[in-house]
């Protein structure tokens, strides 16, 4: 089975101060030997600095977003070249607060993931259901809708990681239970390549991380609030010692 993925999403959180915590993960990470690869995708303001302060660390960086174009007249956009070349290697789209927040859709987050292949960058395509959709019965249609508009012809495992994030279990402290993590990620694994990377993401915590990372076809986390502090965030990486 693929190579795990533990990636941080810092969403809109971190000034200069959170620095100390990137650092601090880089020195707790000197010590640990790892089955899976770490990634922290800090605000964009952020990346460079997080870049120099974690040289030397097995720590890559992702933005959280990107626009699909490579430059122009979009303000306050980032492209995926950007990225890439502030020191990314991978960047999130479709998260789904940038689907709220952003009225982004299966399409453009197809174009987006385009755009991150283009510029050489790894896609962490996010898909999953609200509450309703679960509640209606609907979580596998949605899953596979979602899949199919989302997910670019040439997603392949190397440029490509899936994460199921249900909406309803993001920063509410609720998670799925295993048999519904394993339901979705089954149906995610049989519509796609062996070796593609699986992550589960919502209210991941140092506490439920093991009972999570073991589900078959999750191939690692993707974490929000739990990967602000380095001391959290390990915790969850060492489901993966
Ligand atoms: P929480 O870990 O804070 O629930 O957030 C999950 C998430 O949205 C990661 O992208």
């Amino acid at each position: 089975s693929p190579k795990p993925l533990v990636a941080g999403n810092w969403k809109m959180n971190g000034t200069t101060a959170a620095l100390k915590e990137a650092r601090l993960l880089a020195g707790m990470l000197e010590d640990v030997r790892l089955r899976c690869e770490v990634m922290i995708c800090p605000p964009a303001t952020l990346i460079t600095s997080i870049k120099s302060v974690v040289k030397g660390a097995k720590i890559k960086l992702g933005g959280q977003d990107c626009h699909w174009y490579a430059h122009g007249a979009h303000t306050g956009d980032i492209s995926s070249e950007m990225l890439k070349d502030a020191g990314c290697s991978a960047v999130i789209v479709g998260h789904s607060e940038r689907r709220a927040d952003h009225g982004e859709t299966d399409e453009t987050v197809r174009l987006k993931a385009e755009a991150a292949y283009r510029a050489d960058l790894t896609a962490i395509i996010c898909i999953g259901e609200t509450l309703e959709e679960r509640k209606a019965g609907r979580t596998l249609e949605v899953i596979a809708r979602q899949l199919k508009g989302s997910l670019p012809m040439n997603a392949v495992p190397t440029n490509t990681v899936v994460a199921y994030e249900p909406v309803w279990a993001i920063g509410t402290g609720l998670t799925p239970t295993v048999e519904q993590v394993a339901e979705v990620h089954a149906s995610i694994r049989a519509k796609t390549d062996p070796a593609l990377r699986i992550l589960y993401g919502g209210s991941v915590k140092p506490a439920n991380a093991v009972e999570l990372m073991s589900v078959a076809n999750v191939n690692g986390a993707l974490v929000g609030g739990a990967s602000l502090k380095a001391a959290d965030f390990i915790g969850i990486i060492k489901a993966y010692t």
